[in-house]
């Protein structure tokens, strides 16, 4: 008995043994993947749920690590939070992305926006709003076709700062949204007190809009009151038709998931046939 009782506890610890092992080599080699240029950025469209156009493209960050292979962002954006490595790699993530918008613009797809997820630790540093008027002119992006993502969490911090630097990214001209809506603690007249543009409803609540009476209430109401208060709203995770007509018939404004595109490189997109409503 004591050879079979033994086996699930071995098991069990060769696999914490790894996934210990894979932590600490993204901790190690976080520290030169900017320079040895091993990040890249996927983009994932946002569509519109009336017309079926483009509204924007999101940016989505990979790690294409030498020999783990891709690692998620899940994976290694909270490490990069803690060492502060996410200050360089957010700055890299910027300024690809709006240089990227820039060149599908001078060829002739959209206009649309770019979406960049911002950590929090970016925003309250006191020269993000700086740093991002620098990579706007580099770019020669004009700053309404950037839109910045930034999640619930943000809004627990230090209220008075974080008010003074969206006032001065609006003065800037580029516009904010409110990502992951619906997870954190915060209620929707936050967004009309820090005048958020846009609401993404988080994922979770559209993935149950079938099964669950409550995925969908939540949904419709999110709609309903973001409406009343003049922000727009994207629904995120789109992987089936049926959550399709579900949030058509709320008139939900925007729409991103699977179901449209996944995130891909730059070169992968044929924006004609995206049109898919
Ligand atoms: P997010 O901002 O909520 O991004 C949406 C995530 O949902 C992406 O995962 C995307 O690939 C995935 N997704 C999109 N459509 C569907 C769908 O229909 N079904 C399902 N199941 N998933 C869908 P990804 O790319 O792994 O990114 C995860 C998170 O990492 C992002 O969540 C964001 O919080 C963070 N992240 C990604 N790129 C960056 C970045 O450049 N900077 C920062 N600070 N965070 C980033
Ligand atoms: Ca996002
Ligand atoms: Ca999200
Ligand atoms: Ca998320």
């Amino acid at each position: 008995t004591k050879k079979y009782g033994d086996q699930p506890y071995t098991i069990y610890s060769e696999e914490l043994d790894l996934q210990t092992r894979y932590k600490l080599t993204i901790e190690k080699d976080l520290k030169n993947a900017l320079r040895n240029q091993e990040f890249m950025l996927h983009y994932q469209p946002i569509v519109d749920l009336e017309s079926g156009d483009i509204t924007a493209m999101e940016a989505l960050i990979r790690w294409n690590h030498p020999t783990l292979g891709l690692v998620p962002p899940d994976n290694f954006i909270p490490v990069s939070e803690e060492s502060g490595q996410i200050i360089p790699i957010g700055n890299w993530v910027l300024e690809t992305a709006c240089r990227q918008n820039k060149q599908w613009q001078e060829a002739g797809h959209g206009p649309f926006k770019i979406c960049v997820n911002i950590s929090t630790i970016q925003l309250q540093r006191e020269d993000f709003v700086e740093t991002l008027r620098c990579i706007l002119k580099k770019t020669g992006l004009d700053p309404q076709w950037l839109e910045l993502e930034v999640t619930e969490g943000i809004l627990m911090e230090d209220t008075v700062f974080l008010k003074e630097s969206l006032l001065k990214l609006k003065s800037l001209g580029v516009s904010v949204a409110i990502d992951d809506f619906g997870t954190g603690y915060t209620s929707l007249s936050y967004l009309r007190q820090f005048s958020f543009d846009r609401v993404k409803i988080d994922r979770s609540f559209i993935k149950d809009i079938h099964t669950d009476v409550n995925g969908k209430a939540i949904t419709s109401t999110i709609i309903a009151l973001a409406h009343r208060l003049n922000i727009g709203v994207i629904a995120e995770g789109i992987e089936d038709e049926q959550q399709l007509s579900f949030l058509q018939g709320e008139t939900c404004d925007e729409g991103q998931g699977y179901y449209f595109s996944r995130p891909m490189a730059p070169d992968k997109h044929d924006f004609p046939l995206l049109n898919k409503k």
